[in-house]
């Protein structure tokens, strides 16, 4: 049965609601709602403007309604008067098809009506910057090699035990924080589940993680590439599939090579298949670009990947299998949108295991040092513009994931290429100056 909110924060002292929902572009938006009118906003959804937010709607449309998943509930752990809820958006009544929480729910739907449940977890790396995002937090986080580094952490552990206090208590299985291989960067853990739990819990993280740095008087980025010459903001995604009852693991395989089924080589011979299209979903922004394809940064390495290759437990790839019965993609950055991202790697997955599809040879070099070794390998898109355009080509990626919301995406995202080409910079300046 579906939670009843205005009983359920009643009882919990909750004060107020935000019921929230994510556009294309991975905002969050919320209304703030009083516990006294939570009942009829639970039945009727909060009304919005959805031209104001970034959708591809017209000011003449008429209002959006979000509608509490009540069942996905969040106390804020920073402050327990507030509880968050993801919505679903609703126009003229029926589901918008455009919206990423819908998309993915679609999505899981369709693994399910095979019988598959897609479980995920992410690694949402941050930084710690300034609160005018201008330098990292802290002057003495200087290191080359500053990942793991002890005291960089402890010198941010009001900020970082919060968050993590924060998850224990949402019940997330939050198993280790640590610095992570940027100075300033920081990555936390928490234990997989469902996608579309793991979506909520991801995009949760994220408010969590600034509202804290916040209160600390900093500010939290996710930004793929925010300071040249350091490593990027990740948002590796492991995933494996299982039975509806979530008991078998359809992707292990103690027999197969590196323990992963049959089943699962199909599922990442289509994320090989679609990497080039999945790109403009996993790094959706002009600064994405900078991360991958990128050269190797002050502690020596990217980690990220610049060709669509996968290898065994070998982090210079684009897939890695770390382990029985799961894959981890390494595309993604810290700017995909929480459920796009979920609902690209089920939607390639699945068109993996439709057709059979074929991982290829997997890669058991160094990529970073033998690039040509990896011979005949497609290389990742370049820019923005190149992703979409690879998107734009992949009509069964687009297919998979719905006309709504492929049209959508594409017409929003490349409003946002010709309003980046159309600024000018000093770089054009510098370089063109005395042509
Ligand atoms: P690494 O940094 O080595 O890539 P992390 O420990 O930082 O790994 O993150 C691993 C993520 O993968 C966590 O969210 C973890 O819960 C998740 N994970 C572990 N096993 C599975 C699995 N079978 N299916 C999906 N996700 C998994
Ligand atoms: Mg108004
Ligand atoms: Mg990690
Ligand atoms: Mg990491
Ligand atoms: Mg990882």
């Amino acid at each position: 049965m579906t939670k009843d909110l205005a009983a359920w924060g009643k009882e919990r002292g909750v004060r107020y609601f935000m019921i929230g929902y994510t556009d294309l572009f991975g905002g969050q938006r919320a209304k703030l709602v009083p516990l006294q009118a939570i009942a009829m906003m639970q039945e009727d959804g909060a009304g919005f403007a959805g031209f104001a937010s970034w959708l591809d709607l017209t000011p003449a449309h008429p209002d959006l309604f979000a509608v509490p998943d009540a069942d996905a509930v969040m106390q804020l752990p920073w402050k327990p008067e507030v509880a968050w809820v993801p919505a679903d958006l609703l126009l003229d009544e029926a589901p918008l098809a455009q919206s990423p929480r819908q998309v993915l729910k679609a999505q899981v739907e369709k693994a399910a009506a095979l019988g598959l449940r897609v479980k995920t977890g992410v690694e949402a790396e941050f930084f710690l910057v300034s609160a005018d995002g201008a330098e990292i937090a802290d002057g003495q986080d200087k290191a080359d090699k500053p990942c793991y580094d002890q005291q960089a952490l402890m010198r941010r552990f009001d900020v970082i035990s919060a968050i993590c206090d924060g998850m224990l208590e949402l019940g997330w299985g939050p198993y280790q924080n640590d610095h992570e291989d940027a100075n300033g960067q920081f990555e936390m853990n928490w234990d997989f589940d469902d996608a579309l739990v793991t979506a909520d819990r991801h995009s949760f993280f994220k408010f969590m993680v600034k509202s804290q740095a916040e209160a600390a008087g900093l500010r939290a980025t996710f930004m793929p590439k925010p300071f040249a010459g350091l490593t990027g903001n990740g948002c590796h995604i492991h995933v494996s599939v299982w039975d509806l009852a979530g008991e078998v693991n359809a992707f292990a395989d103690p027999a197969a090579e590196f323990g992963l089924s049959e089943q699962g080589r199909w599922f990442l011979g289509g994320i090989m298949k679609h990497a080039a299209g999945l790109t403009a979903l996993t790094n959706p922004t002009v600064n994405s670009y900078k991360r991958i394809n990128a050269p190797a940064t002050h502690s020596g390495a990217t980690w990220a990947p610049n060709t669509i290759t996968w290898s065994g437990n070998n982090r210079t790839h684009m897939v890695r299998v770390p382990g029985p019965g799961r894959f981890e993609l390494r595309l993604a950055d810290g700017a995909t949108n929480p459920y796009l991202l979920q609902a690209a790697v089920i939607a390639a997955g699945l068109d993996g295991i439709a057709t059979k599809a074929d991982p290829g040879a997997h890669c058991d070099f160094d990529m970073y040092a033998e690039p040509q070794k990896a011979e005949g390998a497609q290389r990742l898109p370049l820019n923005l513009l190149d992703a979409l355009r690879a998107f734009e080509a992949d009509e069964t990626l687009q297919g998979a994931l719905g006309e709504a919301f492929s049209t959508a995406y594409l017409k929003l995202k490349r409003q946002e290429w010709q309003s980046y080409v159309s600024a000018f910079t000093t770089w054009e300046r510098d370089w063109t100056l005395d042509v």
